[in-house]
């Protein structure tokens, strides 16, 4: 008999969590204004809101940080930490900041002006932020396949490059990089490929244009290249992530993800002159150099994360976890974006709610009912999340509207899984008496769906 697949690393800390009542449920979510961004933890059984920071870190990396270098400047953590993400993306000039966003506002403080056009693949929201609030565009270049959710394609985080090269026709002399988001985590934690990203990179010399990777879930996708793209079978995911990065000038990271620690994030460059004004912008916002944003600690344990999440064993147990939901939602009935991606399964609320009208924003409340249900915290990524468009201030209803359900790495076992299938299926069972959304009572310009106050129609 061929032994069933069970994980890469066995549990050595614990930390209870507590079911609740539909009452209790009913309260604290009115409380929180039906947005679960505003819900305590502790009113929360199973936590899908996010896999970022919320990893369980590893006995190697609890260690590391035991002998944490403090020291103001040149501490040997940060040391530790440049030399290791140097060995696995082939970066030199590393910028520590406390986060992903905080590596997007340094290096975006560099590098965009009012007026510019940055073009990539479905830009993450804090990006977005990031552009936009510099009154600059975001240009989305995804490829059309990533629309349609039941299309089973193997790389459908991919930027199209017609659309890509438009752009870059069009406005070459205001364009100041392009931007690929691996994986592209708003298209539903869609891998990109190897040849994508040699193409974007062709296109990008042919208009004397840098290229940035945002690099938050870069060793998922090494391993959907591995697992997905011809000629990557036999190769590790340590030389795939060298191969990724060889076609960027510069990355950001958000080391909440893929470098499996609660906090922290980074630029890396071999871009001297973006260096050095980025290293200024740095100090002002995040910290002196060799620490910027992090303790010595905390770049002990992100240096580990990194080394050991780059290693196949790590990934495939994650990656399979997520494939185990998908198999239960499959079995369902429940429609999501497919393939499976890579840290999350991302519902297609609008095919579930089809009596909820877009104005009342079907994600949202396919996540709210969620949560009453079985208190599971998902999460809007739709139309809430989309923002208004900056000129018209319209809504912008022209991308996909889905509840994601992001796993944790390393936190919850298969039959938490279970548990969250089941409960979706009973919100599924009863769809069709769902006919009323939410309304949005109060909003900021801006990454609303954090603070977005709801009511229920
Ligand atoms: C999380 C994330 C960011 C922002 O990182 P933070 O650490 O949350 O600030 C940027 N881009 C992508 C693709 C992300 O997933």
């Amino acid at each position: 008999m061929n032994l069933p697949f069970a994980e890469a690393w066995k549990i050595k800390m614990v930390e209870p969590i507590r079911k609740s009542t539909r009452q209790e449920r009913e309260n604290w979510l009115k409380t929180a204004n039906y947005n679960v961004f505003q819900l305590n933890a502790q009113e929360v059984y199973i936590d899908l809101l996010t896999d970022s920071g919320t990893g369980a870190m590893s006995d190697r990396q609890w260690g590391a940080m035991m002998v944490g270098d403090e020291s103001y400047a040149g501490a040997t953590s940060f040391h530790f930490m440049r030399e290791t993400i140097e060995k696995i993306t082939g970066f030199k000039y590393v910028v520590p900041t406390h986060q992903g966003r905080a590596a997007e506002n340094v290096l975006f403080s560099v590098l965009v002006k009012a007026g510019d056009y940055v073009p990539g693949n479905s830009h993450f929201d804090t990006t977005k932020g990031h552009i936009e609030s510099r009154k600059a565009f975001a240009i989305d270049c995804t490829v059309d396949d990533a629309k349609d959710t039941q299309k089973e394609a193997p790389f459908k985080g991919n930027v199209d490059i017609a659309k890509l090269e438009k752009v870059l026709a069009e406005h070459n002399d205001k364009i100041p990089f392009v931007i690929v988001t691996i994986t592209n985590n708003t298209a539903g934690g869609q891998p990109v490929s190897m040849q994508n990203l040699r193409e974007v990179r062709q296109i990008a010399d042919k208009y004397n244009k840098p290229v940035v990777f945002d690099s938050a879930r870069f060793a998922e996708n090494a391993y959907f290249i591995k697992m997905r793209e011809d000629g990557y079978q036999n190769k590790t995911i340590k030389a795939i992530c060298r191969e990724i990065f060889s076609y960027a000038d510069c990355m950001t990271m958000s080391a909440k993800k893929d470098a499996i620690v609660n906090m922290g994030g980074f630029i890396a460059t071999n871009k001297q002159d973006w260096y050095d004004r980025a290293k200024v912008v740095g100090i002002v916002y995040e910290g002196y150099l060799t620490y910027g944003g992090m303790n010595g600690r905390d770049m002990n344990a992100l240096a580990v994360g990194l080394d050991e999440n780059t290693e196949f064993d790590n990934l495939e147990t994650r990656i399979k976890q997520v494939e185990y939901l998908a198999k239960k939602l499959d079995e369902y009935g429940i429609p999501y974006q497919r393939p499976a991606g890579g840290h999350a399964i991302f519902v297609d609320a609008p095919k579930v709610l089809t009596k909820v009208p877009k104005e009342e924003f079907p994600a949202q409340t396919l996540t709210v009912e969620l949560y009453l249900e079985a208190g599971i915290r998902g999460c809007e990524i739709g139309y809430l999340l989309a923002d208004r468009d900056p000129v018209t201030r319209e809504n912008r209803f022209g991308g996909l509207d889905l509840l994601r359900l992001a796993i944790p790495r390393r936190v919850y076992t298969d039959n938490h899984i279970d548990v969250v299938a089941a409960a979706l299926k009973n919100v599924f069972d009863r769809r069709e008496t769902i006919t009323r959304g939410v309304k949005i009572v109060w909003e900021a310009e801006l990454m609303r769906h954090f603070t977005v106050k709801l009511e229920r129609l």
